[in-house]
């Protein structure tokens, strides 16, 4: 298969700078700075202009449907945020499969389908307009002035979404002169072995690379394989739409030498939170998209959360009028806090961010306790192939087994003081192994069930 270097960044024929600039190049840069412009400025600026985009928000639906404005009012008037009532995923389907999108304003553009990727368990259509689109996509641009890339220097994505390209290891995105960015070699995900990916990051030694979690993944295993050399000169792993583990940053950074940048964003209102970019420790908070998102937490009767304490991530989309997500429960678990506990910033931030929502263990004194258990932290104790725990009272969890060999006393005490390390010391562990685990049918498989509190 042939490597293709990119071809040098092309003079626009319309160039004719200083006399004109392209619109949509004089736009993205103007939303990149003013993005960047509010995150740094003090609360109250980007406040201001949070509580002026909700209202528009609010009084455009209001007017907007029926159905909506009935669903808004349902506790009563639409003036406080913590108010509305919260938006699970499936009404918020309900309400687009019977109301489509809502009739959006000339300054919007048109609305289009738009649909989550699947990982959620539960597939959703909806709409997206072409105004809120930009701001994704200039969201997305912030990041690279945020984390200190330099676009003109070789990068590289692998994507899901990258059309077929038989025969060619990668094709182009296009660069733009204009925003001083060079072509972008992209390569489809799933065309290609882990091996191979590993060998061509190799050939191509780009700065940085965007890369989903997984796959990231399988490439540092062909690289401890032997499978291929680690390209040298990779600073940045840009990664999205899965939970980073702190082991995958630790062997990013062992086997490539470069740190992991990730975003968390949803296909429903793009980003929700960037990595800190000033922490590049195993476990990095991540700032608010504050010019994109409100985000909240809640308990499970839908009560606002002290700072600090995890629970359901609610997001309100600023910018989505197409299919408004208004404190819309992604079924994440996180803890908030008003400023950043790595680097001061005065933004709102996550900590905790465990992906989609597995059940919460509680403990004795009636606290949500997120579990999070890695690979690594089974396989190290036990042949584990599959695991569940059900916290059946206050103190004891059956912990369910599926293994790859019978369960002796040495196992089932190093389990047990795995778990009691890693999760809590107060609960007594019921170990079992099991044939096969009663997944319930049709459901995401939900590693961690409380039926107790
Ligand atoms: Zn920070």
């Amino acid at each position: 298969m042939e490597f293709a270097p990119a071809p040098p960044l092309e003079t626009p024929a319309s160039w004719q700078w200083p006399a004109r600039v392209d619109g949509l190049d004089a736009q993205r840069i103007a939303d990149v700075g003013l993005i960047l412009t509010l995150e740094r400025a003090p609360p109250a600026v980007w406040q201001a202009f949070q509580t002026k985009s909700l209202q528009r928000l609010l009084a455009f639906v209001v007017q907007a449907s029926p159905a909506w404005r009935d669903r808004l009012r349902r506790n009563g008037p639409v003036s406080r945020q913590t108010q509305l009532p919260i938006l699970e995923r499936a009404e918020f389907r309900r309400l687009v499969e019977s109301h489509g999108a809502l009739p959006l304003p000339a300054a919007h553009g048109d609305a289009l389908p738009h649909s989550t990727s699947g990982s959620t368990g539960m597939p959703v259509r909806f709409f997206v307009s072409q105004h809120s689109l930009r701001v994704v996509r200039n969201h997305f641009h912030a990041g690279h002035p945020r984390h200190g890339r330099d676009l003109m220097r070789t990068r590289a994505a692998l994507g899901s979404r990258t059309d077929p390209h038989p025969g060619l290891e990668h094709v182009f995105a296009r660069g733009n002169p204009w925003l001083g960015e060079s072509h972008l070699y992209t390569r489809r995900n799933t065309d290609f072995s882990m091996a191979e990916h590993a060998q061509w990051l190799a050939r191509l030694a780009p700065a940085w690379l965007a890369v989903n979690p997984t796959v990231l993944s399988g490439m540092l295993e062909a690289y401890e394989a032997g499978d291929a050399t680690p390209p040298s000169g990779l600073e940045q792993v840009i990664t999205f739409g899965g939970t980073i583990e702190a082991r995958l940053r630790q062997r990013t950074r062992q086997v490539l030498g470069a740190s992991i940048r990730d975003r968390y964003s949803c296909e429903e209102i793009g980003p929700v939170a960037w990595q800190c970019p000033n922490d590049r420790g195993d476990d990095p908070p991540y700032h608010v998209a504050v010019t994109n998102t409100i985000v909240e937490t809640v308990d499970d009767a839908g009560q606002a959360l002290p700072q600090g304490e995890t629970g359901r991530v609610l997001v309100t989309g600023l910018h989505h009028w197409a299919s408004p997500a208004i404190r819309y429960d992604l079924g994440d678990v996180a803890a908030l806090h008003p400023r950043c506990p790595a680097c001061g910033a005065g933004l709102p931030t996550l900590t905790q961010l465990l992906g989609r929502r597995r059940g919460l263990l509680r403990t004795p004194s009636g606290r949500g306790l997120f579990v999070r258990l890695t690979a690594s932290d089974w396989l190290d104790v036990a042949p584990v192939r599959e695991f569940r725990l059900v916290q059946q009272a206050h103190d004891r969890i059956r912990v369910e087994l599926v293994l790859a060999m019978p369960l002796s006393d040495a196992m089932r005490e190093a389990v047990a003081a795995m778990l009691s390390q890693r999760i809590s010391p107060e609960f007594s562990w019921e170990i079992v192994a099991l044939e096969r685990i009663a997944w319930p049918p049709g459901e995401k498989r939900q590693d961690i069930v409380c039926e107790f509190g």
